[in-house]
């Protein structure tokens, strides 16, 4: 039986390798191995305004309880790495978006293959029972993702493969079936600090016990860009830069992510054409931030139709787009913000407003500020 199981086992990673997953591994469907560590990290208020981490914390500290029968996890990860080219007009422009965020929302991607892994490990257990979760359900998947081998956690918080760099997605199938677990990942960043210099809004902290980093999330352009629904803290705008939705910041830096001659495997780029940057953000790149100041809450939604960027909806994103024009300090984006700045939601009008002071004050003559 042990021989037939370990087999199995190695089949169903084959099966969700056939399906584009680039790494497969097995955990086991128990209370995840940091969860003590994330209820401390919640209890330090770093979530900010994420109360639905709070919520759901009896699923998040026992898989069992989102499906009965689990004794498994099949976790996966899809490589999203762009080509260099990609990363390089993204650093140039006014208006940033974090790669894993240019085309299609990646959850759907994963769910489906998934859902296939199943379907055809079914053909060969019929009794088989499973549940594709992919940020769906309140499991702590990069938890289980370490657990299962896939990678180690960086002091920027991220899961690292030490061939393969961070650029990778996660996704996770319970199952039924009693497979003994893989072992977890071994690795770390040594003496290396590069992510924790380059945060531009000082996020990444060691934490109070002192032996690890974490993310204050309050401080993450991910989450003032994304997940922060209201104003934008003014002392943080000036580091979001030109984000706009997401920051690569400290991946980019991490020398995991780095190609090697020697080692071709990191950070390759992906291979999924549905993440590949969509046209409506590269064509024209060069003038995306003024198209963004423009667009409509139509032009949004046809702009960002099955993107994982319809999630700050347009109020955000022409929020976020003010504090880039405004970054920009370049006086082209003027007009726009000035017609923003008649905008009945206050949100709009106040971020750009700050902008509109951002840009003059760039721009104002060294004599007029001393002689006023
Ligand atoms: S995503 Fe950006 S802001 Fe957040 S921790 Fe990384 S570098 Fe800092
Ligand atoms: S940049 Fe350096 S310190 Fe940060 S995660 Fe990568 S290896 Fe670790």
């Amino acid at each position: 039986m042990t021989g037939n199981i370990e087999l199995l086992k190695e089949q169903v990673k084959s099966l969700a390798r056939e399906q584009g997953f680039q790494w497969a591994g097995i955990a086991t469907a128990n209370e995840p191995p940091h969860f003590e560590g994330y209820l401390r990290w919640l209890a330090k208020g770093y979530a900010g305004e994420m109360t639905y981490l709070q919520r759901s914390l009896a699923l998040r500290q026992d898989p069992r309880q989102l499906m009965p029968s689990a004794k498994s996890i099949l976790v996966v990860g899809l490589n999203y790495a762009q080509p260099a080219g990609v990363e390089q007009q993204w650093e140039a422009s006014d208006a940033r978006f974090s790669i894993y965020a240019l085309n299609d929302d990646y959850h759907d991607l994963i769910r489906e293959k998934l859902k296939r892994v199943l379907s055809d490990l079914q053909t060969q257990v019929p009794d088989c029972e499973g549940r594709v979760c992919v940020d769906s359900a309140p499991l702590m998947e990069r938890d289980f993702a370490w657990q299962a081998g896939l990678g180690w956690f960086g002091k920027n918080t991220c899961l690292i493969n030490s061939r393969f760099g961070s650029y990778f997605f996660i996704g996770a199938l319970l199952l039924n079936l009693d497979f003994p677990p893989d072992s977890p990942a071994e690795g770390g960043c040594g003496s290396c600090r590069r992510c924790i210099d380059a945060c531009p809004t000082g996020a990444i902290k060691l934490a109070e016990e002192g032996d690890h980093y974490e993310l204050d999330a309050r401080r993450c352009i991910s989450y003032l860009s994304i997940e922060l629904k209201e104003e934008i803290p003014k002392p943080l705008r000036e580091g979001m830069g030109n984000w706009v939705y997401g920051c690569d910041v400290c991946q980019d830096v991490c020398p995991f992510n780095q190609p090697k001659p020697r080692q071709h495997e990191r950070a390759k780029p992906t291979s999924e054409p549905q993440l590949l940057p969509r046209d409506s953000l590269t064509q024209d790149a060069d003038n995306l931030l003024e198209r963004l100041l423009q667009m409509s809450p139509n032009d949004f939604r046809a702009m960002f139709k099955g993107s994982p960027v319809k999630r700050t909806r347009w109020r955000g994103l022409v929020r976020n787009a003010c504090v880039a024009a405004g970054n920009s300090q370049n006086p082209r984006y003027l007009p726009f913000l000035r017609c923003l700045q008649q905008d009945p939601d206050s949100l709009i009008s106040e971020h750009a407003q700050w902008a509109i002071q951002r840009i003059e004050q760039a721009n104002t003559p060294l004599e007029r500020m001393e002689n006023p």
